[in-house]
């Protein structure tokens, strides 16, 4: 039998791709292929961008009110709510996050369908109390248009739902690219929004490379707002894109997240909150906490303990409840990692943990490196500055907190920060220091729907999530309107 193979959902329709070119998508935890997706063309990219700006202009979706638009929002979440557990089962074989964490995410997902359903008919604009008085003022919030939106392999629905539904709520309409590394899931989704109702032409996913189509989606003149998440270089190329017919953009991009660790913290909490910033998801998050800065008088006893956790990672099958440290997503991150475990130790870094690829049985011939941390990293160690993404940590020590913020702010990045210390003085004062889009206080890791989320500095432009990102689908308008009966000296501007 073949494998199953995916095509585009392009108004409402499923297409083949125009080319009749196909990807075989690898699960990570076999290294072997296990469906087809579209490999698209400029083509197939152009036909649901035009589909989609048709679906803003005209038809169903542009009468529907917001109400409405929440009402069918909705019913989206239900019928994701009903399917989260298969849909969850398509990513780990897609992008081999375990199974534990992909379920509970998929069945959470829905809270951003409802939270921006919710939300939809809540966007109000004012009456301007407005200084001439014959004129009546007021603003009301549109749509932009057509969004483009372009989602990375880590975790690809929830990053997905973070613009979609805010995006949706808004009353734009919706083209896809998701990576075509783990692109299934996208499809699965479009197959939820057709049960769902949407009119044809205001979800379409187009599946491929990003320069066959990514490019295209970024360069078109009908796309009114590119919503990206990836890597930082990908990020500024379609922020160079996105000028040409100046674009609005929203970008999340990378991270080099500090958590840092003071002696009067509670360190058992502290060593599995390094741990969950560095090893879940493989260290494959834009908010992996992959600098551990620890006060100097503590460090041999912290990192210690939290070698001592990492020992015991389990790693194996994605799927098995089991599993704690699961595969790396693809090939080319896989040896990306490899080639920063050489960069480290030639940079003089110590290796406490790990530092190879993972040869356990239970591991078979998928993409699985050991958790690894490195001590005696200096912060302008090159495995100190980039993004490895990956199960990798990096250990600093810090004599005191002016170091330490000043260790913590010193890369190019500013997506996340952890802080563990029973001082509360110290944690204000250092939330308020730490050049950071979200700093978490005695826990790591932790989203939700109602927070805004993004980056300072290379971390990104704009936020997901909270009441913040619908604004970002929309803009004011103000409108004018005279009760006077006479339009006076028109050859000067109207002040008074
Ligand atoms: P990319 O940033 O290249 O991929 C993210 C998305 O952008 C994918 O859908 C990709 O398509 C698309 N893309 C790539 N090139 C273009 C382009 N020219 N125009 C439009 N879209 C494009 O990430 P990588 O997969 O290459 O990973 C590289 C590094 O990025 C990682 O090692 C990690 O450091 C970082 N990263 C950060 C993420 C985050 O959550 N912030 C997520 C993923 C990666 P396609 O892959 O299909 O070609």
């Amino acid at each position: 039998m073949g494998l199953p193979h995916y095509q585009h959902y392009i108004n409402g329709k499923w297409c083949p791709p125009s080319n009749n070119d196909f990807i075989e998508s690898i699960n990570p935890y076999t290294a072997k292929p296990w469906c087809l997706i579209p490999r698209g063309n400029a083509n197939d990219m152009n036909q649901a961008i035009e589909a989609a700006h048709l679906a803003f202009t005209q038809g169903e979706w542009p009468k529907m009110n917001a109400t409405a638009r929440g009402a069918l929002l909705r019913k989206l979440g239900d019928i994701v709510s009903q399917h989260a557990e298969h849909l969850a089962q398509i990513e780990v074989t897609d992008n081999g996050k375990l199974i534990a964490e992909m379920s509970a995410q998929l069945h959470y997902l829905p809270q951003w369908l409802y939270y921006y359903a919710g939300l939809a008919d809540k966007i109000e604009g004012q009456v301007l109390p407005i200084d001439k008085a014959d004129m009546f003022n007021f603003t009301l919030y549109e749509p932009l248009g057509v969004i483009g939106a372009i989602t990375p392999w880590n975790s690809p629905l929830l990053l997905m739902i973070w613009k979609l539904a805010p995006a949706l709520a808004a009353g734009n309409t919706f083209v896809l690219k998701p990576s075509e590394f783990t692109s299934a899931s996208a499809f699965e989704f479009a197959k939820l929004v057709e049960q769902a109702g949407f009119p044809p032409g205001v979800f379409n996913v187009v599946s491929g490379t990003g320069q066959e189509v990514g490019d295209t989606l970024t360069a078109h003149p009908l796309v009114a707002k590119i919503a990206f998440t990836g890597g930082t270089q990908t990020g500024k190329h379609i922020y160079q894109q996105a000028a040409t017919h100046l674009k609005k953009v929203s970008l999340e991009l990378g991270g080099k997240s500090p958590n840092i660790v003071f002696k009067e913290a509670h360190l058992e909490n502290a060593a599995k909150g390094v741990i969950s910033g560095i090893f879940a998801a493989t260290g494959q998050t834009c908010i992996a906490g992959s600098r551990l800065l620890v006060e100097k008088s503590i460090h041999d006893e912290f990192v210690e303990k939290v070698v001592a956790i990492a020992k015991t990672a389990k790693m194996g099958n994605p799927l098995s409840y089991e599993t704690q440290v699961g595969p790396v997503t693809t090939k080319p991150q896989y040896e990306k990692i490899l080639s920063y475990l050489d960069i480290a130790k030639a940079e003089g870094a110590k290796c406490v943990l790990g530092g190879s690829k993972a040869t356990r049985p239970e591991c078979g011939d998928g993409w699985f490196i050991e958790p690894t941390i490195f001590t005696s990293v200096n912060n302008n160690m090159r495995i100190a500055q980039e993004e490895v993404f990956g199960p990798v940590l990096s250990v600093i020590s810090f004599e005191d907190e002016e170091e330490a913020v000043y260790l913590a702010n010193n890369v190019i990045y500013g997506l996340a920060a952890g802080l563990w210390t029973q001082n509360m003085q110290r944690a204000l004062n250092l939330s308020k220091r730490l050049q950071a889009g979200t700093v978490w206080v005695n826990t790591y890791r932790t989203l939700s729907f109602m927070s805004p989320f993004g980056g300072y500095k290379q971390s990104g432009i704009g936020r997901e999530s909270g009441q913040e990102a619908i604004y970002q689908y929309l803009q004011p308008k103000c409108v004018w309107i005279s009760t006077a009966t006479e339009v006076p000296n028109p050859f000067i501007m109207r002040l008074k």
